[in-house]
């Protein structure tokens, strides 16, 4: 039986949902988020005011949320050039990858969660990544999280189980998900705090959340949200 993991909290809405289905789960659940230059530190603003509105709304998960860690992760804007550590315009490559693509990141990100979870006894780490519906990152894949999982068990010599609620659903389940887990106070939750736009836009309030409405994360968003209440969805499939 497990009981302690360490999620991976960007403050988006799928690391948000993440730490929700955790907190469902798991007797302690500490944080991790990594800042590497991204162009919008607002997304890491956007974490602390989430963190916040669980622990005041939330008291049933108030309890079990613990730790927070920030890592400073400045060395992959060096290696990288990305619509996401430099200032480009969002467009996809000839790759068919988007220029959001930061080569490795998740792979990084996974090495520090799992040598931070070593540290403080967290057996689980719980990741949003998702195959679905989003731009095909290779380091998103299911295919990758078990690699993943495996090669961290073996090189650190601990059994290390990697948790990706949202691997197989779209982000109209998304949405459903944070309602079955914490009913409207989790999805206003989302709205009001959670931050996905690419272009860091925090001045344009949609019925979904704040975005510039444009970009492919904010579309993806948006067409998600009025898909699930659009739709007369059945409760949320808990993975
Ligand atoms: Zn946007």
């Amino acid at each position: 039986m497990h009981r302690a993991a360490l999620v991976l909290f960007s403050g988006g809405q799928d690391s948000t949902t993440c730490l929700a289905w955790a907190l469902a789960r798991y007797e302690r659940v500490e944080t991790i988020a990594f800042d590497y230059r991204q162009r919008h530190a607002v997304e890491l603003q956007a974490r602390h005011a989430v963190l916040a509105g669980i622990r005041q709304r939330f008291p049933q998960w108030a309890g079990k949320l613990g730790d927070d860690h920030e890592l400073d992760l400045g060395v992959l804007g060096q290696v990288s050039e990305t619509s996401l550590t430099r200032d480009m315009a969002f467009r996809m490559e000839s790759s068919g990858l988007p220029n959001t693509f930061v080569p490795g990141r998740n792979l990084l990100f996974l090495t520090l969660a799992a040598a931070l979870a070593y540290r403080r006894g967290l057996e689980v780490i719980v990741t949003g990544v998702c195959e679905t519906d989003f731009s095909g990152y290779p380091d998103c894949r299911d295919d990758t999280m078990k690699a993943m999982q495996l090669a961290l068990s073996l090189g650190m010599d601990k059994r290390f189980l990697i948790e990706t609620p949202l691997m197989w659903i779209d982000k109209a389940d998304t949405w459903a998900l944070a309602q079955t887990l914490g009913g409207d106070a989790l999805v206003e939750l989302i709205i009001e705090h959670s931050h996905t736009c690419y272009l860091g836009d925090r001045t344009h309030r949609h019925d979904w959340g704040y975005g510039c409405g444009d970009c492919p994360a904010c579309a993806l968003r948006a067409r998600g949200f009025a898909a699930w209440r659009n739709a007369d969805k059945p409760a949320a499939r808990t993975p």
